[in-house]
C-alpha cells in the first residue's frame, strides 16, 4: 500500500536545519495496525505527516499503491488525502460549536456527499462509537474520551483505507485511552491504521507491528502478527463540495456562535448606517450648495447682457435707442433695466396660504420663449411668472398661483401699489436657480417706476439741524405743494414744543441722480385728526411718516432711465458690440465683467472639500471595518484550518466564508432598511434624520449593498489566502 525509500525531511528554521526524519525505509500494508513509539522529538509526528500528505519531504521516494509521488503537486496530495487518509489528532481538532452529528457530517459535506446519502451513514457511525445518546450535544460539553470518539467517527465516515492517529490517547485518562484503542482496533479491520503512542502496553494486545524511532530514524521494526495480504483497497469516493452544502455550512456558521454573530452584525450595521448617512448628508449639502452665480446688484446675469450708461451721465432718449438698434448684433434693448435688477415681493394672502415670490421685472415683449403652464398675458394687469420649478413646489401648488391675483405692497403694507394676475408660468432651465422674474406690458411696468426708483434710493431728512435716515415719506392728496404734515409727537422733540412752520429737507439719492424737496410743516396730526388730514386709515403704522404732496412725491422718483441693458444675439461677438456702443458715446460693460459675489467661488471650494472628505471617509470606513472583521474572524481560523485538514479546498473555504459574511451583512442591511423606514415614516420621531434619509434613493441602496458584498468577498478572499499560504500542517500548528 505505502512504501517509503530513504525518505528524509528537514526543517529550516531561522537558518538552522533540523532533521525531522532521516532515511526512512518502510512498507505498510492494508490490514496492519501499526503502533509507532519513541521519545519526544524522535520524528514520529513528522513521519505521520509525510505519510498522510500533510507535509512535504525533501529526499527519497514515497510510493502510494506503487505510484511514485516526488512529482506530486499540492493538488495531487490534496486528492490523495481525500481518497486515502483520515487523521485523528491528540487534541481532537473538532468544531466545538457544532454538535456531535454536525461534526461527523462535516467530513461528508466537505467531500461532496448529497444530503440524502449523509444522514443514515452519520447516525450509524455515531452508534458504532457509542455516542448515539449525544448526537445532538455540542462537542464542547463532552469529556475528552467522548471527544476522541467523535474524532474517530469523523475519520471513519469518510471511508478511507488509511487512518492516521497522532497520539490519540495523549490527552486521555487510562480508562478512556483503553476504550479508544479498542474502538480503533475494530475500525482497523480491512484498513491500514497507524497510531503514535507513548504507551506500548496499551497497544501491545492489538497492534500487528510496533515501530520504534529515535533521532529521526527507525531503530526497531517489530512484527507481532501476520496480516491477510490480499485485502482490496477501497478508496473514499468524493466529489466537489456542492453549492447547496456550502450554503448549509455558511448559514450554520453565521448563527452558531452568538457572540461572533452579533459582533459581525454590529460592524456591518455600523458600516451600512455610516455609509448611508454620510452619503445622504453629502447629497444634501451638494443639493444646497449648487453654484448659481449671484451678484448683489444684478438679478439678471444672462451672458448676452451689456449694461450701458451715457458717458455724459444724462438720461437716455429715443434717439439713443434708435442708434443702438442699428447695431447688427443687438437683439433687443431693455430701456429701464433697473426693473430687471430690483427685486419686489409678489404676495397673495388667501385664507389658507400665504404665498410670496421675490422677483425682478421685465417687459413682456422681451419674453421670447413659451410658457410652461397657462398663457401669455392679454391685458395690463396680467403677468408671466418665471421661477424655479422647486420654488414653493409650484407644480404641486398651481391652484394657489395660476390665475390668482398677487399684490405688490408698499413699505407700510396697506398701500397697495398694484394688483397683478399670474396667467402664465415659465420654469427656469436649472431647478436650482431660484431667481424669479415677472413679465408684463410696458405700460404696467411704467406704473411701477416710482415704486422701483424709491426702492433703489436712499432717503435722508434734514430737520431741526440734524440728518435722519429712518423716516419714511408718504404721498397724500390732502397735502398742498411745498408743505408737509407730521405726527404731533414731533412737537416734543423741539424746545419750542411746536413744529408748525419749521422746515424739513427731504433728500433722495441713488446711483443715477440726487434730488431734494424743501418743505414747511403745515400741521401735525393726532389719532383723531389723522384720517382727515392725510386720507389714510392706520394711524399707528404712520406715526413716524412724513406726508407730502402726491405730485411732488412722484417728481422725486419718476425719472427717466439713466441705465439700460442691451442683449446681443451672438455672445461670441459681444466684445465688438461693446466697442460699437462706446463709439456711440456710452459707457458699456458686459455683465460678465462685473464681479460675481465671492460666495459662489467659496461655495465651490466648500463643495470640493466636502467631496474629498466624503471620499476619504468612505475609504477609511471601508478599511476600518475590513480590519475589524478580520480581527473578529481570527478566532475562526481554527475552524477553517480544521476544514482544510478534513480536505476542503481554498475555493470551498473562501465560498463558505463569503456566504457567512454575506448572510450576516444582508441581515444588517435589512435591519438598516427597516430602521430607515421607521424613521422616514415618523414612527419614531427624529428631527433631522427623516429629511436626510430622503436623499437616499434606489441607486444609493443598491450601491451600499454592493459595497457590503464587496467587503464580504474581499475579506473572505484575504482570510482564505492566509489560511492556504502554508502547508496544511504548518497552518494547523500555528493555530492550535
Ligand atoms: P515527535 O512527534 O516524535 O515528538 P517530531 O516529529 O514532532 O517528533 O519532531 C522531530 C524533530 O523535528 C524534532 O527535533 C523537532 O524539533 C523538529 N521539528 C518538528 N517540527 C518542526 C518544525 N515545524 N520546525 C522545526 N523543527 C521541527
Ligand atoms: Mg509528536
Amino acid at each position: 500500500m505505502l512504501k517509503l525509500k530513504n525518505v528524509s525531511k528537514f526543517y529550516y528554521n531561522k537558518g538552522i536545519i533540523a532533521s525531522g526524519i532521516t532515511k526512512i525505509n518502510l512498507e505498510l500494508k492494508m490490514g496492519e495496525f501499526i503502533a509507532i513509539t519513541g521519545e519526544s522529538g524522535s520524528g514520529k509526528s513528522t513521519l505521520l505527516n509525510v505519510i498522510s500528505g500533510l507535509d512535504s519531504y525533501e529526499e527519497g521516494e514515497m510510493y502510494i499503491n506503487g505510484k511514485e509521488t516526488s512529482h506530486y503537486t499540492e493538488k495531487d496530495f490534496e486528492d490523495y488525502r481525500r481518497k486515502y487518509i483520515a487523521n485523528i489528532f491528540q487534541n481532537f481538532n473538532l468544531v466545538n460549536s457544532y454538535t456531535v452529528y454536525q461534526n461527523v457530517e462535516l467530513a461528508l459535506l466537505l467531500n461532496g456527499y448529497k444530503k440524502r446519502q449523509i444522514k443514515k451513514k452519520v447516525l450509524d457511525i455515531i452508534k458504532q462509537v457509542g455516542l448515539s445518546k449525544f448526537k445532538n450535544t455540542k462537542v464542547s460539553k463532552l469529556s475528552g474520551g467522548q471527544k476522541q470518539r467523535v474524532a474517530i467517527a469523523r475519520a471513519m465516515v469518510k471511508e478511507t483505507p488509511i487512518i492516521v492517529a497522532d497520539e490519540p490517547t495523549g490527552n486521555l485518562d487510562t480508562e478512556s485511552a483503553k476504550d479508544i484503542i479498542k474502538i480503533l482496533k475494530e475500525v482497523a479491520k480491512n484498513k491500514l491504521v497507524i497510531i503514535v503512542t507513548h504507551n506500548i502496553e496499551q497497544v501491545e494486545e492489538y497492534a500487528t507491528r510496533i515501530i520504534t524511532m529515535n533521532d529521526g530514524r527507525i531503530i526497531e521494526d517489530r512484527k507481532l502478527k501476520e496480516v491477510n495480504n490480499d485485502i482490496a483497497i477501497k478508496v473514499n469516493k468524493y466529489n466537489k463540495m456542492t453549492l447547496f452544502n456550502k450554503f448549509r455550512l455558511g448559514l450554520r456558521n453565521t448563527f452558531n456562535i452568538k457572540s461572533k454573530f452579533f459582533l459581525l452584525f454590529s460592524v456591518f450595521l455600523f458600516i451600512t448606517l455610516a455609509l448611508s448617512l454620510e452619503y445622504a448628508s453629502f447629497k444634501m449639502t451638494e443639493e444646497e450648495s449648487v453654484v448659481i452665480p449671484t451678484n448683489r446688484f444684478f438679478n439678471d446675469l444672462s451672458e448676452n447682457r451689456i449694461i450701458i450708461k451715457k458717458a455724459d451721465k444724462t438720461a437716455f432718449g429715443a434717439k439713443d435707442y434708435n442708434n443702438i438698434k442699428k447695431i447688427e448684433n443687438v437683439d433687443y434693448i431693455v430701456e429701464n433695466d433697473i426693473f430687471l435688477d430690483t427685486k419686489i415681493n409678489l404676495n397673495r394672502n388667501s385664507i389658507s396660504e400665504y404665498v410670496t415670490f421675490s422677483v425682478g421685472m421685465n417687459d413682456i415683449s422681451n419674453f421670447k420663449e413659451k410658457v410652461d403652464v397657462g398663457r401669455i398675458p392679454e391685458s395690463d394687469n396680467e403677468i408671466v411668472l418665471q421661477t424655479s420649478r422647486k420654488n414653493y413646489y409650484i407644480e404641486e401648488n398651481l391652484d394657489e398661483v395660476l390665475n390668482k391675483n398677487f399684490l405688490i405692497e408698499g413699505i407700510s403694507g396697506d398701500n397697495i401699489i398694484e394688483q397683478l394676475k399670474i396667467v402664465g408660468i415659465k420654469y427656469n432651465d436649472n431647478d436650482k436657480d431660484y431667481t424669479g422674474k415677472i413679465y408684463m406690458s410696458s405700460e404696467q411696468l411704467e406704473k411701477l417706476r416710482v415704486y422701483v426708483n424709491k426702492m433703489n434710493s436712499k432717503l435722508r431728512t434734514f430737520f431741526n439741524n440734524q440728518y435722519d435716515s429712518y423716516r419714511t415719506i408718504v404721498p397724500s392728496d390732502k397735502v398742498e405743494k411745498g408743505q408737509a404734515i407730521v405726527s404731533d409727537d414731533w412737537n416734543y422733540q423741539v424746545e419750542e414744543r411746536s413744529v408748525s412752520g419749521m422746515n424739513i429737507i427731504i433728500e433722495v439719492q441713488n446711483i443715477y441722480y440726487t434730488d431734494e424737496l424743501d418743505l414747511e410743516i403745515e400741521d401735525t396730526f393726532s389719532k383723531n385728526s389723522f384720517n382727515r388730514l392725510t386720507g389714510y386709515e392706520s394711524f399707528d403704522k404712520y406715526r413716524q411718516a412724513i406726508f407730502v404732496n402726491k405730485e411732488e412725491y412722484e417728481s422725486l422718483f419718476n425719472k427717466p432711465s439713466y441705465q439700460s441693458s442691451v442683449y446681443v444675439k451672438n455672445t461670441e461677438n459681444i466684445d465688438e458690440t461693446v466697442q460699437e456702443l462706446e463709439n456711440l458715446g456710452m459707457d458699456a460693460k458686459k455683465i460678465t465683467d462685473y464681479k460675481k459675489d465671492d460666495i459662489s467661488s467659496n461655495q465651490q471650494i466648500v463643495k470640493l472639500i466636502k467631496t474629498i472628505v466624503t471620499v476619504i471617509l468612505v475609504i477609511v470606513l471601508f478599511f476600518v471595518s475590513y480590519f475589524i472583521i478580520r480581527i473578529i474572524l481570527k478566532s475562526r481560523n481554527i475552524y477553517y484550518t480544521t476544514l482544510r485538514m478534513l480536505g476542503s479546498t481554498y475555493r470551498d473555504v473562501k465560498q463558505i466564508l463569503t456566504i457567512e459574511l454575506f448572510v450576516n451583512s444582508s441581515i444588517a442591511y435589512i435591519v438598516s432598511l427597516i430602521l430607515f423606514s421607521i424613521i422616514k415614516n415618523n414612527i419614531i420621531k427624529f428631527t433631522y434624520l427623516p429629511m436626510l434619509i430622503k436623499y437616499l434613493g434606489i441607486k444609493e441602496y443598491v450601491l451600499i449593498y454592493i459595497i457590503l458584498l464587496l467587503i464580504s468577498i474581499l475579506i473572505s478572499r484575504k482570510v482564505s489566502k492566509n489560511l492556504f499560504k502554508d502547508t496544511a500542517i504548518n497552518t494547523y500548528n500555528e493555530e492550535v
